[in-house]
């Protein structure tokens, strides 16, 4: 079956992600798209993603639990996870690693944990956009020894990309690519490049997805429809 995903989003905790993106706004809205598995992938946190969890259930969509890291070359990965608890173990030991510089939201904006009803429940004060630290490889190393998908953002991207800052694609095992436009003029190694949303706002969930064949709807079944790349950009 062909399963429509949009693996790249962000929430209100991400300081550049709007205020009025909650995690259900964004799960509700996907739902509207026909989006059947969605990732919210906050910038090194994953605060939000219990109550992304419950607004997943609630929508029927197949939630993955994503922290969008920044490595040691200021390079974002996504890191999925099937789990939950194992995305929010991860983000935690992400958040250690960044340096002890405190939000400015008047300069970078709010970083709101929110609940279902989008009331704030806190308010993150240590800055979730600066450099966790760890290289680009190891962060891939790191999240496929726990089992996540492992998936550098936007490469295409002018800045914060593998081919921006690294000046290439290293040939790493990484479970899939993501880019903004196709084709991309780079050496890719033949794994299979997604296109997501990287939504920041309510108006940009779903300006980019694709499409999977997958034999089910399942973190297995997703992780072979990416190794055989058996995915579809129509809209
Ligand atoms: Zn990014
Ligand atoms: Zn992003």
């Amino acid at each position: 079956m062909l399963v429509k995903v949009d693996l790249h989003n962000h929430s209100c905790l991400s300081p550049c992600g709007s205020d009025d993106l909650t995690p259900a706004l964004l799960a509700v809205e996907a739902m509207e798209q026909g989006i059947e598995i969605l990732a919210l992938s906050d910038h090194n946190s994953g605060r939000n993603l219990p109550t992304f969890r419950q607004a997943c259930e609630l929508c029927s969509i197949m939630p993955l639990f994503g922290i969008e890291v920044t490595t040691v070359e200021e390079v974002h990965v996504l890191t999925l996870f099937e789990k939950l608890e194992d995305a929010m173990q991860f983000g935690s030991f992400i958040e250690y690693l960044l340096p002890p510089i405190k939000n400015d939201p008047r300069l970078f904006g709010n970083q709101l944990v929110v609940n279902l009803e989008g009331e704030i429940v806190e308010t993150v004060e240590k800055l979730l956009i600066s450099t966790s630290g760890i290289s680009f490889s190891d962060v891939i190393e790191e999240a496929l020894s726990r089992d996540a998908l492992a998936i550098p953002a936007h490469i295409d991207r002018y800045a914060n990309s593998a081919l921006a800052n690294l000046g290439f694609l290293p040939n790493l095992p990484y479970s899939a690519l993501e880019a903004i436009r196709l084709p991309v003029e780079a050496e890719t190694y033949n794994r299979t490049i997604l296109t997501a949303s990287d939504a920041h706002r309510l108006e940009e969930v779903g300006r980019r997805s694709c499409y999977l064949e997958m034999e089910e709807l399942s973190f297995e079944a997703l992780k072979a429809a990416l190794a055989r790349g058996l995915v579809t950009y129509r809209t």
